[in-house]
């Protein structure tokens, strides 16, 4: 299987996960003009529609890709009336599959209560694993808590940590370098943090996506997912026997207030 980002909007990726036949899943049909065009020039042709969740940004084009292609929209069973075209709601746990294509649905509220991962283990993905994470994990980074509690953020995020090591992360926004900034200022010894920046201003100085990191990755670099760094919890006045919990919340709330 091939996985290629498309982007749209400012700094939205959709996603074309497309198999050894030919046909394609768009992981977040943003907007429908880029997916169409992405679908041209890779030869491939659309089986399905699987949504992250039902924010405007991530499923503008899914009525219309729906209606031309004919194919189903797969989301969280919970968004039913506000995610754009759903017709198979789904639940933690379930397994969806397009063609030859078959991934595992993992349900991560916090940015929003019907947030869904879709993860394709080594196996069925090759290259060690993949997971399409939405707005929920950003490379080195968390999407802003728009409905859940930190206390689910915190859970959901972990689930995603607890993945194969290689499975590589592809979320719905270039944030990484704005969350890499944020990084360093928790943690200014953190050598990982240090490199990632390195690579991701050597990628978007060509313009490249720098989505596609792994798991191992993020957990070394991505705060969010270090809650127990006792050099995080020293910046922000984290006690150090503080629950886990807490420690996310403070990490959320001084990146909320970053600029
Ligand atoms: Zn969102
Ligand atoms: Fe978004």
């Amino acid at each position: 299987m091939r996985i290629v980002p498309v982007a749209c909007l400012s700094d939205n990726y959709a996603y074309l996960v497309i198999g050894d036949e030919g046909a394609a899943v768009v992981v977040d049909a943003s907007e429908a003009a880029p997916v169409r065009g992405a679908l041209r020039r890779e030869g491939a042709h659309l089986a399905a529609i699987w949504s992250t969740h039902h924010h405007w940004d991530h499923v503008g084009g899914n009525e219309e890709l729906a209606r031309e292609f004919s194919v189903e929209v797969v989301g969280h069973a919970s968004d039913r009336g506000r995610l754009p075209g759903l017709t198979r709601g789904v639940a933690g746990g379930d397994t969806v599959r397009a063609g030859s294509l078959e991934a595992k649905c993992l349900h991560i509220p916090g940015h929003t209560l019907g947030a869904v991962a879709y993860y394709f283990d080594a196996g069925s993905a090759g290259d060690g694993g993949a997971v399409f994470t939405g707005d929920t994990l950003f490379c080195a980074g968390c999407g802003r808590l728009f409905e859940g509690t930190p206390a689910q953020m915190h859970a959901s995020l972990a689930s995603l940590a607890r993945l194969p090591g290689t499975t590589r992360v592809y979320c719905g926004h270039e944030y990484t370098e704005n969350n890499l900034r944020f990084a360093a200022t928790l943690e200014p010894s953190n050598a990982a943090v240090a490199g990632a920046r390195a690579r991701a201003a050597s990628l978007r100085s060509r313009a490249e996506p720098t989505v596609g990191t792994t798991l191992d990755d993020e957990r070394s670099s991505n705060p969010f997912l270090r809650v127990g760094s006792p050099e995080i919890r020293a910046t922000l006045g984290v006690a150090s026997d503080a629950d886990d919990v807490t420690a996310f919340a403070a990490i959320r709330a001084a990146k909320d207030a970053f600029k």
